[in-house]
């Protein structure tokens, strides 16, 4: 249901506050009420959507966020303001979330984001088409070359015959969205049993 909004609700939400209401009230007559437009306040627009908590993928951080949805489509996401870490603020990465899933073309409309990848693509070497894969071709497929490079790279000992077990020619990235025990298994999987030493981190400052 519309509602009509008064002069102070429109400088509430102006947010000037006390010292802005005190500026406008004997100020110059532009201001004065009968000047002022009025406004209608439309539906909330996130009203009939799903509510979930989840969090931010983009740094280490890991600020809570609210994903509004509506027939399993994403259409808002925003800070959770129940958050002891970022308390609903999120910086201006966090803000664009949404914009993975979808983006708001010419007609200020959200359309799903055509640039997000939903399927594996591969180049092969020295390709120059990206081709579709499915995840049963391409687990296989990175398990072996891992495997092969760390193999053919594999030092015991370095040039002053220092015992190593290293191989220099594979580097990992983590991530800022895995929890404690996923990171552990990384490092396990890359150090412990591929000899890895390379390990920097997205969130890395
Ligand atoms: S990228 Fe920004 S919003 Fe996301 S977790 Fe980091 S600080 Fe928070």
């Amino acid at each position: 249901m519309k509602k009509g909004i008064s002069r102070r609700d429109f400088l509430k939400y102006l947010g000037v506050g006390a010292a802005g209401t005190a500026l406008f009230e004997g100020a110059t007559p532009a201001f004065a009420e009968e000047n002022l437009p009025s406004f209608e306040l439309g539906p909330f627009k996130l009203k009939k959507t799903k509510e979930t908590a989840s969090g931010c993928s983009y740094c280490g951080c890991g600020c809570s966020t609210i994903v509004y949805s509506e027939n399993d489509k994403v259409v808002f996401i925003e800070g959770d303001p129940d958050s002891p870490i970022n308390e609903g603020a999120l910086c201006p990465k966090g803000m664009a979330l949404t914009d993975v899933y979808t983006i708001v073309d010419k007609n200020h409309q959200r359309v799903p984001n055509p640039n997000r990848l939903t399927k594996v693509l591969y180049r092969a070497p020295g390709g120059t088409q990206w081709e579709e894969k499915t995840w049963d071709w391409a687990i296989p497929e990175i398990a072996k070359r891992v495997k092969k490079t760390r193999d053919e790279h594999f030092e015991e000992k370095d040039d002053k015959g220092v015992t190593v077990n290293r191989t220099m020619a594979i580097c990992q990235m983590g991530s800022a969205n895995i929890n404690n025990e996923e990171d552990y298994l990384v490092n396990k999987l890359m150090r412990g049993s591929l000899g890895v030493v390379d390990l920097d981190h997205c969130a890395r400052l």
